[in-house]
Parts: structure tokens; sequence; C-alpha cells
């Protein structure tokens, strides 16, 4: 038998000793999660929020990468591709929102117009062969509402759009339901190793372990360094966006993308899975990790080149902005690196793509893992699980008579922006992982993420998760400032 799989679980002064633990439950660290619940394993999943999917995997821009413009070779693109092929089977049994829209890329300068070939290539090479260059012509003709100056672009069908909410909660939903155990504002801030296992203690508690693998985000360079190594610097690299009212929606018909740079994906105009439009993010690097509120002046620079874009959807309503931090090092690639004498695997740096290759990372650790003497036991049955649609593209509760003659709470609408039930609300705080906060709420429902943004129903909200979740109102709205980005 392999290193601490399948066998007896040892029990220590402090309980229960995990195979392995997986330090945070963003998109990466919950794919991974649920990856290894597929196994014979004892696994945790630490995370210091009071929900999964609370740091940069919920302030994403939520394309579903291809990869095409990944960097030939790196581990990034490999896994991106590899996580596509993965993430087309789990989103549609998982009830994972995407919309499948492509991608349409448009070179606004001669100098752009010239490196598309090479795109192209880059594209082969990555494995993506589904993109075409297209003339100026053929660009207007897919999106006539673009501004003017567009002198080719290159079509990308296979890149798509996902409810950047949802991954992270399917991926650990799944793990729990296969057996997994989640601890919620369980913060690692210490790591001591001893007598064959490790000891993560924080103000939640302690755990012990036999595996860690690293999965914190902007704080991955900081675990790294509890266990001894300097192998990369994480800068937060803020990315602001702007979300526009539905009626903007109408406007594109594609994800309009840029030309990338070395440092920046560049500043794209997508619709969202929930019927909006997004316009960003800018990149800004800054030495703060916890500075997620947007600038006047980023605001500005992406009304600025979203005029230049699509002028028209500077005359839409905005319903909202936020911003989040990708986890840049100054390595380009991912920093997954295995030590095995150390049973510790590092997850960090996973920067702008992390939420489309998260189940490529995930079956990548596992692989690691095992090649590392871990014995991976397929469990005789790996249980599936079906999330609440919150996507625009399949039907909604509040569209289905059958779900509403099933449960008349599937017909009162609560949240009128988002047309949001009751029935909704009342399964998100009853659910495997239950909403505890509002945001927590908001993410698994869209309650209050409309263009009222909760003037309407916020009152109404919060009485209803305090009475279901049994906490007092005032503390809800205390957690609120607390932890939404
Ligand atoms: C503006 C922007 C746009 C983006 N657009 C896209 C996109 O379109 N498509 C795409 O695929 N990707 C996109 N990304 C990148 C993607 O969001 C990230 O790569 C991905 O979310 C990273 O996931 P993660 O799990 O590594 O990090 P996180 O989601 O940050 O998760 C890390 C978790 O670890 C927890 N944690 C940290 N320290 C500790 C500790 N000591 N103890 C316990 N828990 C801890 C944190 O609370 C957090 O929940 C974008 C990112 C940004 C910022």
């Amino acid at each position: 038998m392999g290193k601490g799989a399948g066998g007896p679980r040892a029990l220590s002064r402090l309980g229960m000793i995990y195979d392995v633990a997986v330090i945070g439950g963003g998109a990466v660290g919950s794919a991974i999660a649920r990856e290894l619940s597929r196994y014979e394993l004892n696994i945790a999943l630490l995370e210091a929020a009071p929900d999964v999917g609370m740091g940069t995997s919920k302030a994403s821009t939520a394309i579903w990468h291809t990869g095409f413009d990944a960097k030939p070779g790196s581990l990034e693109a490999r896994l991106m591709r590899r996580s596509y092929a993965l993430m087309e089977q789990f989103a549609p049994e998982a009830g994972i929102p995407i919309e499948r829209t492509g991608g349409l890329l448009i070179a606004w300068s001669e100098e752009q117009l010239a490196t598309l070939p090479a795109l192209l290539d880059k594209a082969k090479q990555n494995g993506v062969a589904d993109v075409y260059l297209i003339a100026a012509d053929e660009v207007y003709r897919l999106e006539p509402r673009l501004g003017p100056g567009a002198l080719g672009g290159m079509l990308v069908p296979g890149e798509h759009v996902l409810c950047t909410y949802t991954v992270p909660l399917a991926c650990a939903t799944q793990a729990v339901v296969n057996g997994i155990t989640l601890k919620l504002n369980h913060s690692v801030k210490a790591i001591q190793s001893r007598d064959g296992f490790h000891v993560l203690g924080g103000p939640g508690g302690s755990v012990e372990c036999r595996w860690i693998i690293n999965a914190a985000g902007l704080y991955s360079d900081e675990i790294d360094r509890l266990l001894g190594h300097h192998d990369f610097i994480v800068t937060p690299r803020r990315g602001e966006l702007i979300v526009f009212d539905k009626f903007a929606r109408s406007l594109i018909n594609h994800i309009l993308l840029p030309v990338p740079t070395a440092k920046t994906k560049g500043v794209l105009i997508s619709p969202t899975v929930y019927g909006n439009v997004l316009l960003g993010p800018t990149a800004e690097d800054l030495p703060d990790k916890t500075a997620t509120s947007t600038s006047a002046s980023g605001l500005q620079t992406l009304l600025e080149k979203g005029r230049a874009i699509l002028p028209e959807l500077l005359n839409e309503e905005v319903t909202a902005t936020y911003a989040g931090l990708r986890a840049a090092t100054e390595h380009s690639d991912y920093q997954i690196r295995l030590h095995a004498g150390q049973r510790y695997v590092c997850v960090g740096g996973i920067r702008s793509t992390g939420v489309s290759a998260s189940l490529g990372i995930a079956e990548y650790v596992a692989g690691l893992l095992q090649e590392a003497g871990l014995t991976l036991k397929p469990k005789l049955q790996f249980k599936s699980i079906r999330m609440p649609n919150i996507g625009e593209a399949a039907t909604r509760p509040y569209q289905s008579a059958e779900m509403i003659a099933a449960n008349p709470t599937y017909g009162q609408i609560v949240c009128h922006c988002e047309r949001v039930t009751l029935g909704e609300i009342l399964a998100a705080t009853r659910t495997v992982i239950p909403a505890r906060t509002v945001d927590g709420l908001r993410r698994r429902t869209r309650v209050l993420q409309g263009r009222c943004q909760g003037f309407n129903c916020h009152g109404a909200v919060v009485s209803l998760l305090a009475r279901e979740t049994n906490q007092n109102p005032s503390q809800l709205m205390m957690l609120e400032q607390d932890h939404v980005a």
C-alpha cells in the first residue's frame, strides 16, 4: 500500500490525521479537493473565508478560455487545454452555467494586424485548431456595432463564458458529497512538520495531515515560505471591471477580445451568463493583497477603451463595478511544484486563467501525488451533483411551470431585477454548502446582483437569510462589510 492511502485512519492527539489537506477553497483548491475525492483518501479543504470561492475566483471576467494565446509548451497552455475538455463534460453534467458565444479578437492598428498570423500559429501550436483570420468587412458583419477602425480579426469559436461563482461551488460541493471535510473560517497561519505528518495551525484550530496542497491564491507564496521555499513572490495585479445593464446585451454577439500583450490579455467586452455585458479588466500591479476596490482612474481608462471598441455601450446604464487581484508572480507560468520528500505540492501563481484551467490543474496535481507514491485507489462510486441554474442560457426556476407546480415558492419572486425566487433562496440556505452570508447567497442565486443592487429587496433578503440560518440580521450585515470584494 502507498503512503497513507486507503489504510486504517490514524488518530493523533488532535484527532484525525488527514491524508491530504488542501489550503484554499478557490476554483483551484476546490477542483483539487473534488479530483482527490474520487479516491479512497481522507481529505480536508481548509478555507480562511466563510465560504468557498470568495477570493480571486469570484472576481474574474468569467471567460472559459481555450488557451489559444498561452505560451506554447508552458504548463499553463497544457493544463488549460486539458481543462477545456474536462469542463466540456463537467459543466453540463453539474449544471455550471455556460454560454457558447465564441470570441472575436480584433486588430485596431497595423501593428496588431501584423501579429495576427503569429497568433494563429500560436493557437495551432497550443492545439486550438478552430481559429480563423478574418478581414475587416467580415469583422463588421459579425459585430456591426463595433467602433470605426477595425482592420481585421481572428475568430476563436471555442472561447465562451461561464459562471465564475458556480465553478468553485460545484467543485467543492461534489468534493463534500464524496466525503471530504470542508473547514470554513479556517485560516492556516503556521505549519509544523514532525513524525511523518504536518500540523497546520491557525485561529480556527489545528489540522494534521500527511500531504499539503497549497492552493492559497494570492497567499500561496506566504504558505510556500512557511514550508521553507522562496520560489516566487505574488504581486497582486488588480483588474477593474464595469458591468453594464442587460439592455446592453444585444449590442454584441461574441466576446470582443483585444490583441493580448505579454503582461495582460487586455481590455475586452464580454457577455456574461447572467445577460449583462462586462467591460474590463485593467492590469495594475499593487503592493496590497486586499486592494479590491475600484479606482476613478481605472474606470475612466475602461470607459475610454470601451468607447473606442463599442461606442454605443457608453449609452447604456452601469449596474456595478468590481475589481479582482490576479496572483501574478515574477514568472510567466504557473508555479506548480512537487516537493515529494516534504509531502508538499505548491499550486501557486495561477494568475489569469485559473477558473478555466482549474480542472486540468486538479488532474495534474493528482498525478503528481501518485508519482510521489500516494496510492490513488478509486472509490466504488463517485457521486455526481447538480447545481441550481443561475444562467440565462437554460431555464431558470421562475420560467419553469413544472418547478413552480412542484414547489410554489419557485413562483414567488424576491429579487425582481434578477428574477430570483423565494424557492431558490431557501434552497441555497439548505444545500450541501449552504449560503451563510448575503454575498454567498448572491453567488448562489444572483440575488441583489441586478440593476437596483439590492435597493428594493436587500431588507427582505437579509431577514430571510437571518431566519433560515439562525443569525442576527445586524451580524449578517457586519459580515458583509468584512467580506464583500
Ligand atoms: C480581473 C480578473 C479577471 C480574470 N479573468 C479570468 C477569466 O476570464 N477566466 C479565467 O479562467 N480566469 C480569470 N482570472 C483568473 C482567475 O480568477 C484566477 O486564476 C483563479 O480565480 C485563481 O483561483 P485560486 O483558487 O488559485 O485563487 P483564489 O480564488 O484566490 O482562492 C484562494 C483561496 O485561498 C484562501 N486562502 C488564502 N490563504 C489562506 C490560508 N492561509 N488559509 C486558508 N485559506 C487561505 C483564500 O481565502 C481563497 O479563497 C481573472 C482574474 C482576475 C483578477
